[in-house]
């Protein structure tokens, strides 16, 4: 299996190559082409697995596809539990879309809010955030969810141990009911799993 098979774009493929990938990982084969194919995703999936390429790549596909000219919205939502992951998480998309005219953004608690509210007007495609933060911004009305078409939850699990259930209700509750969620999580406990009956639709579930 390559990842020509996959149904990404040359200028993704491009990216892939720049980073020294061969062969997409069981997740990536996987993942990549359900999210494609616009389908709701939950995959059990640890760190080290290339999950986030999993739901990077084929997001930025779909983007690209769908792409709405002078958008300033954010269109894909990815939260993470941690400042350290969600700038991981960034610089992978900043990383895998270079070539497309795409544009992504980070936000995270624990540093000056401005800054942050002054590169969201600029319009952002893809944002990743950690949920408190987000929140913040979208109070201050510094983000707008109307245009948003994909959420992806990474690391849920963790999301849940550090007690950030109440902040994904209430993000939730702010989003357009009619768009794909991605569920990431490196365990389906019990409470993965009611989180989860809200939130995807007929998923396609993945193990690896
Ligand atoms: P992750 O599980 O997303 O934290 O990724 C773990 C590491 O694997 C990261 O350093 C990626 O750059 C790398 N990686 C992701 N996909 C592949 C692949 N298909 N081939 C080789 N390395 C990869």
């Amino acid at each position: 299996m390559s990842f020509n098979a996959l149904g990404l774009c040359p200028q993704l493929l491009q990216a892939i190559e720049a980073q020294g990938y061969s062969t997409p990982s069981p997740i990536q084969q996987q993942a990549i082409p359900a999210i494609i194919a616009g389908k709701d995703v939950m995959a059990a999936a640890q760190t080290g697995t290339g999950k986030t390429a999993g739901f990077t790549l084929p997001l930025l596909e779909s983007l690209r596809h769908k792409g709405k000219a002078n958008n300033k919205q954010v269109r894909a939502l990815v939260l993470t539990p941690t400042r350290e992951l969600a700038a991981q998480v960034a610089e992978s998309v900043a990383n895998y879309s270079k070539h497309l005219p795409l544009t992504s953004s980070v936000v995270f608690g624990g540093v000056k809010i401005n800054p942050q509210i002054s590169r969201l007007k600029q319009g952002c495609d893809v944002l990743v955030a950690t949920p408190g933060r987000l929140l913040d911004l979208y109070k201050q009305q510094a983000v707008s969810f109307k245009q948003l078409e994909v959420l992806v939850l990474d690391e849920a699990d963790r999301m849940l141990d550090m007690g950030f259930i109440h902040d994904i209700k209430r993000i939730l509750a702010v989003l357009p009911a009619q768009r794909q969620n991605l569920l990431f999580s490196a365990t389906f406990s019990d409470d993965i799993r009611k989180l989860a009956k809200g939130l995807v639709n007929n998923p396609v579930e993945i193990s690896v």
